[in-house]
C-alpha cells in the first residue's frame, strides 16, 4: 500500500473487492489513453474507477417505480399541479460513458393520490444512474409516473449539458440540451401545458 495516499478516500479496507478482470479493463484503457498504469499515482486507480462506476450506475439495482408505491389518498381535494423543479442530477451518456449534468422539472396533475415530493427526485435518480440518452431518461421518468401514479397529466422537462459534446468532439462549452415529455392533460390541453411550463420557468 502506498504511503502517499490519503486516509479515508483511498483506504481499500472495508470496501467491496473489485474483480481482477474489471481492474485489468481499466488498466487497458489507461494504457490506450497513453499513460502507464504501473506508475505510482495510477496504481489504485483501476479499483477506484471500478467502484466509482458502480456508484454512477446504482440505478441498475433499483426499480424506480417502487418509490411511487406509497401514495397518500387524503389530499384534501387538492387537484392542482404538483411540481418539483431545479432537481440536479448526474447521468452518463451511453455513447461515450461521459457525464451528463443537468436539472429536471417534474410535474403531475393528481387524480386521487399524491406521493411524497422527494419520491419524484428518487425516480429521476433511479433512471439517471444508468447509461442513458437524455431523450430516453425524460421518457422513462414521465412514463413511470404516468403508469404508477395514474395522474391526469405528467410533464417532465430536462435540461442538461453533455460532456461528450462540451469536452470533446465539437467542444462547445455552455450549450445545454432540453428535452420534454407531456402526457395526459399537459399533452392535450394547450392551456394546461402553458401553465406547467410557466411554473417550471419555461413560459
Ligand atoms: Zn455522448
Amino acid at each position: 500500500m502506498s504511503s502517499l495516499v490519503g486516509p479515508d478516500e483511498d483506504d481499500p479496507r472495508g470496501k467491496p473487492p473489485v474483480p481482477d478482470d474489471v481492474q485489468d479493463a481499466v488498466r487497458t484503457l489507461i494504457e490506450w489513453a497513453g499513460d502507464d498504469p504501473a506508475r505510482e499515482g495510477l496504481l489504485d486507480t483501476p479499483a477506484r474507477v471500478a467502484r466509482a462506476w458502480k456508484e454512477y450506475c446504482l440505478g441498475y439495482a433499483e426499480d424506480p417505480s417502487l418509490y411511487l408505491s406509497r401514495v397518500f389518498e387524503e389530499v384534501g381535494g387538492y387537484n392542482e399541479i404538483v411540481l418539483l423543479k431545479d432537481i440536479p442530477f448526474q447521468s452518463h451518456c451511453e455513447h461515450h460513458m461521459a457525464p451528463i449534468i443537468g436539472k429536471a422539472a417534474i410535474a403531475y396533475l393528481p387524480n386521487d393520490r399524491v406521493v411524497g415530493i422527494s419520491k419524484l427526485a428518487r425516480v429521476l435518480h433511479g433512471f439517471a444512474r444508468r447509461l442513458q440518452v437524455q431523450e430516453r431518461l425524460t421518457a422513462e421518468v414521465a412514463d413511470c409516473i404516468w403508469e404508477h401514479l395514474v395522474p391526469q397529466g405528467v410533464a417532465v422537462v430536462i435540461e442538461a449539458s453533455h460532456s461528450c459534446m462540451t469536452a470533446r468532439g465539437v467542444r462547445t462549452p455552455g450549450v445545454s440540451m432540453i428535452t420534454s415529455r407531456m402526457m395526459g392533460t399537459f399533452l392535450e390541453d394547450p392551456r394546461s401545458r402553458e401553465e406547467v411550463l410557466k411554473l417550471m420557468g419555461y413560459g
